[in-house]
């Protein structure tokens, strides 16, 4: 439920954060008839449902996208919370991926990753970084981390991530953005090593495959683009998530091939 209405929010956010308007004021309102809704009808999922998709004045649809997101975040947030329980690892690792959620959003709908999103993220991940490997993937690798190993881990990570990629931009400057490459420092900062590595393999590889999915359908040619931020965000998601239970899975396999 908190998730659901953290992507209700994020839904209004997305809308709002390119155009530059407040997310707080006015208050959410129906993009056809303008009319402001009643509480009733943002409960998220439900109200959709109740409503059957359709304003309550003026019978337009609601973007699908609206309850897609909310019960998205809802199932991202249920998935933090049974790996990670409820504390402040829950805290920081939704907040994490809401920005994801967002990020990827815009993406989509606007082919931008925005400074104004990009920079705080960035600082606010610098000032997390040294309580950062008790959650990502540094802690199945490295154990018990001294406070300069997680920081120098954080920081290092956002920095070769982000130089990785502006290489790859200054190769092929038309199939990679400067809001790719600023988002891969914060991806770097956010998962650190080696979680960045297999966020970025599960990117290029999901990224891939969506790719040669859409132009086999022909929805796209070879010629569009298509953005590369929701699968980098994608990667990231799942590290965070999972990362170390997918280390552990890989370990186990790997030892039950060599029969050891
Ligand atoms: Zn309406």
């Amino acid at each position: 439920m908190i998730g659901a209405s953290v992507g209700s929010f994020l839904n209004v956010a997305a809308d709002r954060v390119p155009e530059g308007r407040s997310l707080i004021r006015p208050r959410s309102y129906c993009e056809s008839c303008r009319r402001p809704l009643a509480s009733i009808d943002m409960v998220p999922v439900l109200s959709y449902a109740w409503l059957r998709g359709k304003c309550r004045h003026c019978k337009a649809a609601i973007p699908f996208r609206t309850v897609l997101v909310e019960s998205a975040t809802g199932a991202i947030f249920l998935a933090v919370f049974l790996r990670y329980g409820f504390g402040v690892d829950f805290v920081v690792l939704s907040a994490c991926l809401s920005l994801l959620v967002l990020v990827s959003l815009i993406d989509l709908e606007h082919g931008l990753i925005l400074d104004k999103m990009v920079f705080p993220s960035i600082v606010l991940l610098l000032l997390l970084a040294p309580f950062w490997s008790d959650i990502g993937l540094a802690r199945t690798f490295l154990g018990d981390e001294t406070l300069i190993a997680s920081l120098a881990n954080s920081y290092l990570s956002g920095l070769g991530a982000f130089l990785a990629f502006l290489i790859i931009a200054m190769i092929n400057p038309a199939g990679m953005g400067g809001g790719d490459v600023k988002f891969a420092a914060v991806l770097g900062l956010m998962v650190g090593f080696p979680g960045i590595l297999m966020a970025l393999w599960i990117s290029v590889v999901g990224g891939g495959l969506i790719a040669v999915g859409l132009i086999l359908a022909r929805r796209k040619s070879r010629k569009d683009s298509i953005p590369f931020g929701p699968f980098m965000a994608m990667g990231a998601a799942v590290v965070l998530i999972a990362g170390p239970d997918i280390v552990n899975w890989y370990q186990d396999l790997a030892s039950a091939i060599s029969g050891t």
